[in-house]
């Protein structure tokens, strides 16, 4: 599958999986199988074709435990989606979304370890890593990056009241009401033509 990849920062993006989240009849889960979880992942620049590969192996050799993983990504997904839109609309973020997120942070950030750099020592995943799950500690490492920086200020639900995906409006003076153009634009150009069509069949 292609995924459209909008919004800035992984952990936006992720929470864009759940397509039209507001509307029951028409919302979308574009992860259905931990497969999903790689292909979004990798698309999203959080893994290489490597990495999604060797995964990929691990997941077929144990699917009972890539079929948790899954399950747990989407508990993540929507903590976060819980997070990012009380952020978003300037409410208080739950105690118990929390503390949910904690846990998910907790044991990503266990596997950080230093690393020699040019200059210094950097914070760097293990490379080759098996652990199915080692796509959920990006997820969480860029969630809990931008709840604690300055660009928290900036996360946006896009202004299509049918859409609400959220990103980050990084624009000089911003002024980013939408998602992605390509994206909602689309979904504008749609209603439009639907709205025309019905108002015909009424004459
Ligand atoms: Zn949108």
């Amino acid at each position: 599958m292609k995924f459209q990849i909008i919004a800035g920062e992984l952990c936006l993006d992720f929470i864009n999986t759940l397509d039209n989240r507001l509307i029951p009849e028409r919302r979308q889960e574009l992860i259905q199988s931990y497969e999903d979880l790689l292909d979004w992942a990798t698309q999203a620049g959080a893994l290489s074709t490597a990495q999604r590969a060797l995964l990929l192996r691990e997941a077929e050799s144990d699917p009972k435990e890539a079929a948790a993983v899954r399950a747990r990504a989407v508990e993540l997904r929507e903590c976060l989606y819980r997070i990012m839109t009380a952020v978003a609309r300037s409410r208080r973020v739950s105690e118990d979304d929390l503390s949910v997120f904690n846990a998910y942070l907790g044991e990503a950030l266990s596997h950080l370890e230093l690393r020699r750099a040019r200059k210094g020592f950097r914070l760097a995943w293990p490379e080759n890593h098996s652990k199915l799950d080692s796509v959920l500690w990006r997820i969480a490492r860029s969630a809990s990056d931008l709840l604690s920086g300055d660009d928290l200020e900036s996360v946006r639900e896009c202004g299509d009241d049918t859409c609400r995906w959220l990103f980050v409006d990084r624009s000089k003076n911003h002024s980013r009401r939408w998602c992605d153009m390509k994206v909602c634009g689309n979904r504008i150009k749609a209603r439009k033509f639907y709205r025309r069509q019905a108002a015909r069949n009424v004459v």
